[in-house]
């Protein structure tokens, strides 16, 4: 069975899943799909909560006031990517302060915009990620698709963790918020003029499967840990695979374009119209 690998869910149709014999481009996420991304940002906010706690405030308060307040309003202020967690940082304080009817000191207030600073480091690449790209990029065109408010710092952080020995400069996009359209911008822009032959790897339910799915696109969801709540909102459809790591997802693909080029093992499935893609 081709589809077996990493396979977590059953299907209805499997035999949907074996078009990826007909992908014209795979897409693929960056944070959080090939490099640790999220236990950084959540390591940062679990240091400033522990100051904040240090400095007479309740943890639930501080979560509470830094989650469902402060920020979504500096998300969509200064959106996504990292330097948003500063002024964060920041502005948590300054409104549990407001709360309490405190007068805040400066020097507390930048001591939370400092947790905020560097805390992402060095790209932590997922362990056989790139291993997988490099198979992946081998059999099939792929490209990465990545959002961050700020194009050349993402740049900078793909090439730093060696996706670009991988997949060449001209091959990588970044977006400032991944939509349904900005996804199809992307397919355009790689020349791909049907959504059905492309497909979409990546960890985030509202940034990379609701887009593709929306797009008609295939999706694979990978969950090497707990999804950034942002990220978890209701799929649009349940035609998606989800997967625990990339590796895994990727040896999806490659079993099953393996199998879709075979032509012995295809024209035992009784239906190999290349044209239909499957
Ligand atoms: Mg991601």
């Amino acid at each position: 069975m081709p589809w077996k690998t990493g396979r977590l869910k059953d299907r209805a149709s499997p035999e949907k899943d074996l078009d990826t014999g007909m992908t014209q481009l795979v897409l693929v996420d960056f944070d959080d799909t090939l490099v640790e991304t999220a236990p950084a940002f959540h390591g940062a906010r679990e240091a400033l909560f522990g100051f904040l706690v240090e400095n007479g405030f309740s943890r639930d308060e501080a979560h509470t006031v830094h989650y469902d307040e402060v920020d979504p309003e500096l998300l969509a202020e200064h959106g996504m990517g990292p330097f948003r967690m500063a002024p964060s940082f920041r502005e948590t304080y300054l409104r549990l302060c407001k709360r309490h009817g405190h007068e805040s000191e400066a020097g507390i207030a930048e001591a939370c915009a400092d947790l905020g600073r560097n805390f992402l480091g060095h790209p932590k690449i997922m362990d056989g990620s790139l291993e997988a790209l490099r198979s992946l990029s081998l059999a099939l065109p792929t490209v990465i698709f990545s959002q961050a408010a700020q194009e050349e710092y993402q740049l900078g952080r793909v090439r730093d963790a060696g996706v670009t020995t991988i997949v060449g400069d001209d091959r990588i996009l970044i977006t400032e918020r991944k939509t349904a359209e900005s996804y199809l911008d992307a397919l355009n822009h790689f020349g791909v003029e049907d959504p059905s032959r492309a497909t979409m790897i990546g960890n985030s339910l509202r940034s990379d499967i609701n887009p593709a799915l929306e797009a008609g696109s295939r999706a694979l969801l990978v969950e090497p840990y707990e999804m950034w709540h942002y990220d978890k909102v209701d799929p649009i459809s349940q035609d998606f695979l989800r997967f625990k790591t990339f590796p895994e997802a990727v040896a999806f693909v490659l079993e099953s374009t393996e199998w879709h080029r075979d032509p012995v093992r295809k024209s035992k499935l009784g239906h190999c119209d290349p044209t239909k893609g499957g």
